[in-house]
């Protein structure tokens, strides 16, 4: 069999700003399929959304916008005020995402790149998956890509990388790791490819029974 037909199934993650995106990228112009996790979640919240009636039903037409989008401000304050809200939101979304990236993932013809901030905090998701890509950089250069990329303050992306898994907690996961700080984006794109042809070099395990 041709390896680039394998269907190897690689999650990967990073905090905010780690540069994971970047990775991504860099993996779909290598052949990779990328399964956006996050742009699914966006779809699904969006005004006529899978999740809309469900998120409307559990938590009352105050969370649904005049656009009949999830109003995102008031969910964020509805989880704030009750960390109970945030199970119930993850029991609605969590499962919709899952089945969906499922269904893109079955639907690509090689290489399935499964991009999820929350990788660390889920087995589920690292069931999924073959091999787990982890990008890291120190908490410094998070912050200054960040201010930079999306115009923030400091003290709001502090905030999200405090949400987020430690990097030690990203790294006990890693199968492999990029340590993308002090490399220019030339040097990040030939590590990425050299992962790329490592990884693709060997057949991919036999998924365990069930998956
Ligand atoms: P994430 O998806 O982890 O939040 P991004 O991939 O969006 O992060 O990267 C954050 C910002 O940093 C982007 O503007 C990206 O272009 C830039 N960036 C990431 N890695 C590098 C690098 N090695 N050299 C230069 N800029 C980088």
């Amino acid at each position: 069999m041709n390896a680039v037909r394998r269907r190897w199934r690689v999650g990967l993650t990073g905090g905010i700003g780690s540069g994971k995106s970047t990775v991504g990228g860099m993996l779909q112009d290598l052949g990779a399929t990328l399964v956006d996790t996050d742009a699914i979640a966006h779809t699904i919240t969006a005004a006529g959304g899978a999740a809309m009636p469900a998120l409307r039903e559990t938590f009352g037409d105050m969370v649904v916008g005049q656009d009949g989008a999830l109003d995102r401000a008031q969910m964020r304050a509805l989880v704030f005020a009750n960390p109970d809200a945030k199970r119930r939101l993850e029991a609605i979304l969590h499962p919709l995402i899952g089945h969906i990236a499922q269904q893109q993932a079955e639907a690509a013809p090689g290489v399935v790149v499964f991009d999820v901030p929350l990788l660390a905090e889920s087995s589920a998701w690292r069931a999924r998956c073959d091999r787990l890509l982890v990008v890291d950089c120190s908490v410094a250069v998070q912050i200054e890509r960040v201010v930079a990329r999306s115009g923030w303050a400091e003290s709001q992306v502090r905030h999200v990388i405090a949400q987020q898994a430690s990097r030690e907690r990203r790294r006990a996961i890693a199968d492999a790791m990029i340590h993308n700080e002090g490399l220019s984006l030339a040097s990040l794109q030939s590590q990425v490819a050299n992962l790329w042809q490592h990884w693709l070099g060997v057949p991919p395990p036999e998924p365990p029974p069930g998956l």
